[in-house]
């Protein structure tokens, strides 16, 4: 085990109220890809980029091309989660941390079993009708083609938030106050330049905040210490999951 490793260790077993803040980098080693990440399959695919189709104004306007899209690139019904979901679970069950806070969409942290997660984006594991408000899940959203409609004739829409949407204010309460009372503060699996991670982490006031990622980050100048490698390895290793 490396310095950086054996540090890391060490703060996690000190740990009594850790707080995990994780981006798409969480979810790829389930086999999610980033959509962000530019590949050529894509671009052969959609006309947009994925910021575009991805947006309120878009979803209104083109919803056919939104779901082609929607379905191919953000639903993965049979995702499992992976060891670094499974370690966050594991400190949670053992009270050494307080919650996770994701921008990932898949819920894959439930999944897990962790209890406190905080979805910044959503999941699209909740979907609603915009006409009555009828709840539907991912699996009734699957069996559906196109456009998913519900039985009152309303467009059901994903419990995600879109470009341009904001945020549920809520959830951002929460997520700056688990932050502002962290004893440690572990960011993973986000780059670090999407808003609203990089100003979530200014909330923090300790002085062990980590960086776990496979590249350089915007922020690696205000961490306590950076972990480089796949988070799955590093925390899976650390809390022992196989
Ligand atoms: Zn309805």
């Amino acid at each position: 085990m490396g310095t950086a490793m054996e540090q890391l260790k060490q703060w996690i077993e000190e740990g009594k109220r850790i707080v995990f803040f994780g981006g798409a980098g969480v979810s790829t080693e389930s086999n999610i890809p980033d959509f962000r990440s530019v590949d050529g399959l894509y671009h052969q695919q959609y006309a947009y980029p994925p910021e575009t189709i991805l947006s309120h104004t878009f979803y209104i306007r083109k919803p056919e091309e939104f779901f082609r899209f929607y379905r191919n690139k953000m639903l993965f019904p049979d995702a499992q989660p992976n060891r670094a979901h499974k370690a966050l679970a594991k400190l949670e069950a053992e009270g050494k941390l307080s919650a996770v806070i994701t921008q990932n969409i898949d819920g894959l942290h439930q999944k897990a079993g962790s209890k406190k997660v905080l979805e910044l984006h959503g999941s699209v594991l909740r979907n609603y009708c915009e006409r009555c408000g009828e709840f539907y899940t991912l699996e009734d959203i699957m069996k559906m083609e196109g456009i998913p409609t519900c039985h009152c004739g309303g467009r059901i829409k994903p419990d995600v938030v879109l470009y341009e949407e904001g945020l549920d204010q809520g959830i951002l309460r929460e997520a700056i106050y688990e932050i502002s009372h962290a004893d440690m503060l572990i960011v993973g699996g986000t780059s670090l330049v999407v808003y609203p991670a990089a100003g979530l982490i200014d909330y923090y006031k300790g002085n062990k905040l980590v960086l776990i990622n496979k590249d350089t980050t915007a922020r690696d100048s205000v961490a306590d210490l950076i972990v480089t490698g796949k988070i799955g390895e590093i925390l899976g290793t650390i809390c022992g999951i196989e």
